[in-house]
């Protein structure tokens, strides 16, 4: 037997696993440890899981942003204007923010200056009510992703890009230091949603 990392002990075998991502699970064969159970897997068994996870129609997972009220009227304002219901404004949200601003060269520091300025017009004291969204398998790996790299929870990363789009499309071109890329994000972002909306 191989040896495991984790337990340091020559315990890996090679046999069929459940591997679970949300809520949902595949069975492979893959290298685990019969002594401590890590799951061992290799660039392989991730391409399975991703060619897999890619075909799934259905969420993997809920996830359960908070809002303070005055947040969840505006987006709930902007889903109806956009013809959507509030989950699906919220997951478009997500998707731009994750998958578009983030390749932005200057995200680091608009992420900053947008969350600073969201802080500041809307009162962080409102009340906050916690929200189910569904999320799919592709947008999951994307939220893990985001998650590790500036360690932000799961939840916390819906909530980020909400307030970071809403930003941009009330105030972000007000703000001198990001004006021509605020109002080009959010020319991008209003595209993007009408979009969705009118596909969907
Ligand atoms: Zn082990």
């Amino acid at each position: 037997m191989k040896f495991c990392i984790n337990c340091e002990t020559e315990s890996v075998v090679h046999s069929k696993k459940d591997i679970h991502v949300g809520e949902e699970k595949i069975r492979l064969e893959v290298d685990n440890c019969k002594k401590c159970g890590t799951v061992f897997l290799s660039p392989k068994d991730q391409e399975k899981i991703d060619e897999w996870g890619n075909t799934l129609t259905t969420a993997v997972k809920e996830t359960q942003p908070y809002f303070t009220d005055e947040v969840y009227n505006i987006t709930r304002d902007y889903a109806k204007k956009y013809g959507l219901k509030w989950t699906q404004f919220v997951k478009l949200c997500t998707a731009f923010y994750l998958f578009k601003m983030t390749k932005d060269k200057n995200f680091k520091k608009a992420r900053e200056v947008l969350l600073a300025q969201t802080a500041e017009n809307f009162s962080i004291k409102d009340r906050k009510t916690k929200h189910s969204v569904s999320i799919s398998y592709r947008m999951l790996k994307q939220l893990e992703l985001f998650s590790d790299v500036w360690s932000v929870r799961e939840a916390n990363v819906v909530e980020e890009a909400v307030l970071c789009c809403v930003g941009l499309l009330d105030f972000g071109k007000e703000i001198v230091e990001f004006e021509k890329m605020f109002d080009e994000k959010k020319t991008e972002l209003q595209e993007y949603v009408v979009e969705y909306a009118t596909s969907a």
